[in-house]
């Protein structure tokens, strides 16, 4: 049936918004992406719930790439078909994103940073998800063949003709990603997000000093897998279940849940239920209480851990480390 957005989606907007780095965009605090669950093995109303309940919440930043799928290419390709039947007339109010860095198709143009497999990647992805431009364009990686200013032109040049709003830095080491963004500032052109993973379980954003970087220069930061996929909620806490990230053993295996890591968790989920929080609600406040932090990104294999995890926001503030 047709879709009729919620009339109270943006009811509770000033606590859900932060400024993105110093720059006119809002993002939301809990964004949504689709790295997994939007494959072609996925349930296409499940994809469609997901996305309805986002919106209807707030969420209106959705991350995808390339890559994402199985196959590669077919998570965008969800998006496109559900973005024409339910979110076409909404698209001003979507930021959307995507990235190109990883192999995506064969032969010596499917990956990397030449400005060929750039500007090839994201006419493609335009094409998937049914999109004249997108919000926000990532370098998915840094590459350390290719000559740095060959890829930051090819941003450049993607802003320029208007395929992409603002340009964002995905997982580049710390000096790259300096010399980037001061190459891109030279020319107009600011670095909207640094996206990188930062969880509770991996601090690395902070200890390498992208985080306090990102807060110097006025960028974004918004952080991947922020429940480590999975790890940081009460899934694994007693055992692997069926139709779990790590039941399929392939992006999250089995041998990282050590009996340490269990009982270091099971240790967090008690801290959890002291503060009347689900694990993966805190674990996300936890994230967005971190100075600098913009967004997490979270993946949702269901409606219902959505529901679960958005109740972040409203977590009770940290009164020691973790
Ligand atoms: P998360 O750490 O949020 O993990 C999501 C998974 O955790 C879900 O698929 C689900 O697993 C499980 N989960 C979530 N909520 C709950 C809950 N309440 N209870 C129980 N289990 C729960 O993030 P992802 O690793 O999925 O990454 C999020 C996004 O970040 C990606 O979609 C992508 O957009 C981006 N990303 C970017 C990268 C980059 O290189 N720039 C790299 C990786 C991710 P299950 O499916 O088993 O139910």
């Amino acid at each position: 049936e047709n879709y009729t957005p919620s009339a109270t989606r943006y009811e509770a907007s000033e606590l859900f918004y932060n400024r993105c780095g110093r720059s006119g965009v809002m993002l939301p605090k809990v964004s949504l992406g689709l790295w997994h669950n939007f494959g072609q093995a996925n349930d296409i109303d499940t994809c469609r719930s997901i996305l309805r309940y986002a919106f209807d919440n707030g969420i209106v930043h959705f991350d995808l790439a390339n890559n994402y799928g199985p196959p590669k290419g077919y998570a965008e390709q969800t998006f496109g078909k559900i973005f024409e039947s339910d979110f076409k007339p909404f698209r001003d109010e979507m930021f959307i994103a995507t990235k190109a860095g990883y192999e995506m198709w064969e032969g010596p143009y499917g990956n990397w940073g030449s400005r060929k497999h750039i500007i090839s990647s994201l006419d493609q992805s335009l094409s998937r998800m049914k999109l004249d431009y997108v919000d926000l364009f990532y370098s998915h990686r840094y590459d350390p063949n290719t000559p740095i200013e060959e890829t930051l032109n090819a941003l450049v040049d993607i802003v320029k003709q208007g395929k992409a709003l603002y340009i964002g830095i995905s997982r580049w080491p710390l000096e790259q990603l300096k010399q980037a963004y001061n190459y891109l500032a030279e020319r107009d052109v600011k670095v909207l997000t640094v996206q990188d993973r930062l969880n509770l379980l991996d601090r690395k954003p902070q200890n390498e000093g992208i985080l306090s970087f990102c807060r110097e220069v006025g960028a974004g930061f918004v952080s991947f897998s922020p429940l480590a996929q999975g790890l940081l909620t009460n899934k694994y806490l007693n055992g692997v279940p069926a139709h779990s990230r790590m039941e399929q053993n392939l992006f999250l295996q089995k041998k990282v849940l050590t009996p340490e890591l269990l009982a270091y968790l099971k240790y967090l989920n008690s801290l959890a239920l002291d503060r009347q929080e689900s694990l993966a609600e805190m674990a996300l406040a936890w994230v967005l209480a971190q100075r600098g932090v913009t967004s997490v990104i979270i993946g949702a294999s269901s409606v219902e851990q959505l529901a679960q995890n958005i109740k972040c926001v409203n977590a009770a503030p940290f009164v020691e480390e973790l």
